[in-house]
């Protein structure tokens, strides 16, 4: 490739790197984004529609699939035998776990990222949350305060389409949003015994089209969402930032583009990136003005680990020595699941309609008292069951032949289960950094884990058990049982932490505009910036934020701190 040299890279193409590259795109800036795996193509990519009889493994995949792949370990929900076939995941580049401790680390590397196939659930975090230390005394505030994101929450919103309604909560600030998703049976019967133990259950906020929104066709409600939505009725920047990026001209997109590090000039600011290209092994460089990436959270923090120069002898930016540290992610588990005898007999009506988070339980913990609970902060809980499109409770029913098949269409309407979504606190012991030994077959030094559930979120975990048993018993069900051991840590993909951002330059990476403190022309657009997790997930917090960010990068090239290419 011809050495060109940009106003803007943008490493990655998801949440945080499709929004970037538009924003900038739509500001004139000649921008070059890099895409570690292949471009997604939804009429090829996404196989949406069938039922897993009509697939040929039954929905299990190839038992070969991974043959010859660094990384074998097959990844949940989003990757199935839906994708089988269109080398949408990272299987070729490996990464270790310190003994002792785990992560399960799952990426999408085609364009887009994650929020191909994500849950959608989208709200706004508050000063319960960045003012957590001054309420509890633990850790650190965020530099921000919501007043000064609100607007951002906004503006996010207004692009994507978030439905939900107003509800007046102290956790949760309301936003600006579409008619809420039409609620399924289960839901009303769930809302009715939580309001008897004192537990809030209102529609979730939803980043899915109740309605036309900003161009794109309102959701059908054929609960495909998962496998990849074909009409692009909920926000991906596959049908949003990608095309519009494109639309300006102003965008060149390389994909199979894995960047190893950030390239530096005499002085140590960024210069450009060193990628390999996967097709044909070799190194290349490019160069632009102003860097950012958004590679997704720990991702973003390997290849700035990797990025080691005379000026950064521990990785780019890290003076602050905080770089892959304060590793956070959700704990996520099912504290309860079993059946509505209401409903046993009840004909069979589809009504999983958004294969989401139709609704859910925001917190309700230490809102009046930040140590009324045995734990810190608090958690959320989303209730699944009702009709899925297909029946997963048959699992959980013993027997065989015609009686069972008879069985499990009597408890077909009957299901209910929770998840719980429960915020971890940074911990010294938390982090990620370089293998010492080992390297990825692009001969790449491999990220290496440490982490550990805590105490405070495992506290959680044994709070939610019981409400689930209190919850169960006030909606006249019946409990089957609850996972033992809450998920591995990396499941939710909801991490934080890792580049954190503080206005303190010796105890963050990035200031308060997600500029690095170090580098002023490298800036971060994904979850690595939050300090840690709230109750809330964090996609749409990264599209505001991103929003933010770029806003202030282009003021920094209207101020002359940065020079056009
Ligand atoms: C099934 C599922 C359900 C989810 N539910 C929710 C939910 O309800 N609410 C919510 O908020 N979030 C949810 N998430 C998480 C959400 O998808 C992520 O938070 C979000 O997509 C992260 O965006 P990102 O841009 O930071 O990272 P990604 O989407 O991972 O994008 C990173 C991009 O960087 C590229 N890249 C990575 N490494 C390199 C490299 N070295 N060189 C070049 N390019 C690179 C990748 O190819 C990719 O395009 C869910 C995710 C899944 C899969
Ligand atoms: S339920 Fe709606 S958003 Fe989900 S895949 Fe179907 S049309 Fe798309």
């Amino acid at each position: 490739m011809p050495t060109k040299l940009f106003d803007a890279i943008v490493v990655g193409t998801g949440a945080g790197g499709g929004t970037a590259m538009k924003i900038l795109c739509e500001a004139g800036l000649s921008v070059c984004a890099i895409n570690s795996g292949p471009r997604i193509n939804p009429s090829k990519d996404y196989k949406l529609h069938r039922q897993v009889y009509d697939l040929k493994y039954r929905g299990y995949g190839n038992p070969l699939r991974f043959a010859g792949k660094a990384h074998q370990e097959p990844y949940s929900v989003e990757e199935s035998e839906y994708s089988e076939g269109a080398d949408i995941f990272e299987h070729d580049v490996a990464y270790s776990n310190e003994p002792g401790t785990d992560w399960y680390w799952k990426r999408c590397k085609a364009t887009g990222g994650k929020a191909n196939f994500w849950g959608r659930s989208s709200a706004r975090h508050g000063d319960i949350d960045y003012k957590a230390a001054d309420l509890d005394g633990f850790g650190e505030n965020w530099p921000v305060d919501y007043a000064e994101v609100a607007p951002w929450f906004t503006k996010a919103e207004r692009y994507m389409g978030v439905a939900s309604t107003v509800q007046n909560r102290p956790s949760n600030p309301d936003g600006e949003y579409l008619p809420p998703m039409p609620w399924r049976c289960i839901d009303y019967i769930i809302q009715k015994g939580a309001e008897k133990i004192g537990v809030p259950y209102v529609p979730d906020r939803c980043a899915q089209l109740t309605k036309t929104h900003n161009g794109h066709p309102a959701c059908h409600y054929c609960g495909n969402c998962s496998r990849g939505c074909d009409l692009g009725a909920f926000f991906s920047p596959t049908w949003f930032t990608i095309p519009e990026a494109e639309a300006t001209k102003n965008l060149t997109l390389l994909t199979n583009a894995l960047v190893r590090s950030v390239l530096v000039d005499e002085t140590g600011m960024a210069r450009g990136v060193a990628y390999v290209d996967r097709t044909t092994k070799r190194e290349i460089e490019v160069y632009a003005k102003v860097l950012v990436l958004a590679a997704s959270c720990v991702e973003t923090a390997h290849i700035m680990l990797n990025s080691k120069s005379r000026h950064w002898p521990t990785g780019i930016a890290n003076s602050s020595g905080q770089l892959g540290k304060n590793l956070c992610d959700h704990l996520y588990g099912c504290p309860g699941y079993g059946y509505l005898p209401q409903l046993l007999g009840q004909p069979a009506t589809p009504d999983n309609i958004a294969d989401s988070t139709v609704a859910w339980m925001p917190r309700w913990q230490n809102l009046k008292n930040p140590r009324e609970e045995k734990f810190i902060r608090g958690y959320s809980m989303y209730m699944g069951g009702g009709c899925g499109e297909f029946p997963g409770h048959y699992g959980r029913l013993e027997g065989f032949g015609s009686e069972f098949k008879r069985n499990i269409k009597r408890y077909y309407p009957t299901p209910v289960g929770a998840l719980i979504q429960a915020p971890s606190l940074p911990s010294e012991t938390n982090y990620v950094d370089i293998d010492p030994e080992k390297k990825d077959i692009f001969g790449i030094p491999q990220l290496r884990f440490h982490f550990r559930w805590g105490q405070n979120e495992l506290l959680m975990w044994e709070h939610s058990k019981q409400v689930m048993i209190d919850l169960f018993k006030a909606m006249g069900a019946e409990m089957w049982g609850a996972d033992d051991e809450p998920n591995r840590p990396g499941t939710s993909l909801h991490e934080t932490g890792v580049c954190r951002f503080g206005n303190d330059p010796k105890t963050s990476v990035t200031n308060k505009w997600a500029q690095t403190h170090d580098v002023k022309n490298l800036y971060i657009c994904d979850a690595s910036i939050f300090p840690n997790p709230t109750d809330k997930t964090t996609t749409m917090p990264i599209v505001a934020y991103t929003m933010r960010t770029c806003d202030s990068l282009l003021n920094n090239f209207k101020q002359g701190l940065h020079k056009r290419a």
